[in-house]
């Protein structure tokens, strides 16, 4: 940083504030999370100035022994943690994984069924206004209106009805467990392929919280830098059948030179997941998330599907008729730092939505428990009473970077 300091000190004094603000704020957004030091001491290397197109013991240009095994431990790592037969770790993040798998397994204008994007999904698995969307052909199922579960007699209507190439499951605002396995039964009766896209909840899969989908699906995608806590990065798990597909997909298909230093980040943060104390982690998130969820709901606040069973709380405001946008703004007036989200059956346009979403990962991360979450909760609680007390705000800001003192941020 003294470096930075000396030959930029414009962004050094940007990066010092964006630390000091992660430092005394709670990080609520349920993406986001604290990469260790060790993870940002490997995404700071000189590997960064490696080009390496091509795959282990096949690339195009020289120089590649160390950056070979620190791939194949990445790939090692992954496979052990995850139990899949074969691993790609040189997606750029869960968006190009995603991408990649759809051109090393589909043909434009293929089928593709996924969870619609206000009901829970992911942009990149077929909405409108991206290229899944524009080169596929795609049919989208959704959560139930009267419990928020997703309709998995839906899904097998859907799926039987335009017999899809691939279906997507996985979710990026969905709180409770996703049922792989009858996702896996309904793609084999309709013959097709099944992708599990596990960005948010790759952490708790690694450390048993959540059940894993890669015994039972044909592809598994996820981000390394959600609750696995890595660097910004993507990663893909497959079947050994689709292990020459898929690599396709990434590199040539999509990619140029894999990003080394994110790849050894990677590897580190796989052999941190491997550990007892990363067990313990994701347990605690999802226990955390559940006492958040309980004290916020006592509060008399409505969370879609009443509770959660992961990382992950989907707050709807709009009873209280207030707006996600304005109740997110006051929260962060008051050190909590959430996102406005879309809920399911949303009257609300995404940009200005109903709901708020928040979740665990990070604030675990920082060694918080139970009793930090039902502080939280009631800090929350009185914010979104009343969104225009700004005094309040500031009374609790101050509260919070108090809490925040004595749990220090991983990796700062
Ligand atoms: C976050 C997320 C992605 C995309 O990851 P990026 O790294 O932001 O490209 C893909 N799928 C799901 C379900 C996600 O939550």
């Amino acid at each position: 940083m003294d470096a930075l300091a000396a030959v930029d000190p414009q962004i050094a004094a940007l990066i010092a504030q964006e630390d000091a603000r992660q430092r005394a704020t709670l990080r609520l957004i349920p993406s986001e999370n604290y990469a260790s030091a060790a993870v940002m001491a490997a995404t700071g290397s000189s590997l960064t100035n490696k080009y390496s197109e091509g795959y282990a013991g096949r690339r195009y240009y020289q120089g590649q022994g160390l950056i070979d095994q620190v791939e194949r431990l990445a790939i090692e790592r992954a496979c052990a943690l995850f139990g899949a037969e074969h691993a790609n770790v040189q997606p750029y993040s869960g968006s190009p994984a995603n991408l990649a798998v759809y051109l090393g397994l589909l043909q434009p204008g293929d089928t593709i069924l996924s969870l619609s994007l206000p009901h829970g999904g992911h942009l990149t698995h077929g909405w409108k206004v991206t290229i899944s969307g524009r080169f596929f052909n795609v049919f989208q199922y959704g959560v139930r209106p009267d419990d928020h579960r997703i309709d998995m007699d839906e899904v097998a209507r859907l799926a039987r009805a335009h017999r899809p190439r691939l279906i997507v499951c996985g979710a990026s605002a969905y709180p409770r467990i996703i049922d792989f396995a009858a996702f896996a039964e309904i793609a084999r009766e309709v013959g097709a392929l099944l992708l599990a896209d596990i960005a948010h909840i790759a952490g708790l899969v690694a450390g048993g919280a959540h059940p894993s989908p890669v015994p039972v699906a044909d592809v598994v995608t996820t981000t390394t830098h959600k609750t696995l806590r890595g660097p910004r990065g993507g990663m893909i798990l497959c079947k050994a059948e689709h292990a020459k597909a898929i690599d396709g997909g990434v590199f040539p298909g999509l990619q140029g030179g894999p990003h080394n230093h994110t790849t050894a980040a990677i590897a580190v943060a796989l052999h941190e997941a491997a550990t007892p104390a990363f067990r313990a982690y994701a347990h605690q998130v999802v226990e955390n998330a559940r006492v958040l969820a309980d004290r916020l709901a006592s509060h008399g606040l409505d969370l879609v599907s009443g509770g959660t069973d992961n990382h992950l709380i989907l707050l709807d405001v709009s009873k209280k008729g207030l707006s996600g946008k304005v109740v997110a703004r006051a929260l962060e007036g008051a050190g909590i730092v959430t996102n406005a989200n879309s809920v399911p059956f949303d009257t609300r346009k995404p940009f200005d939505p109903s709901g708020v979403r928040l979740g665990t990962p990070a604030i675990t991360s920082r060694g918080m428990g139970p009793d930090e979450m039902r502080r939280l909760a009631d800090w929350m609680a009185g914010i979104i009473a009343d969104p225009t007390d700004t005094a309040l705000q500031a009374r609790t800001c101050a509260e919070v970077e108090a809490l925040c003192a004595h749990f220090p941020a991983p990796g700062l």
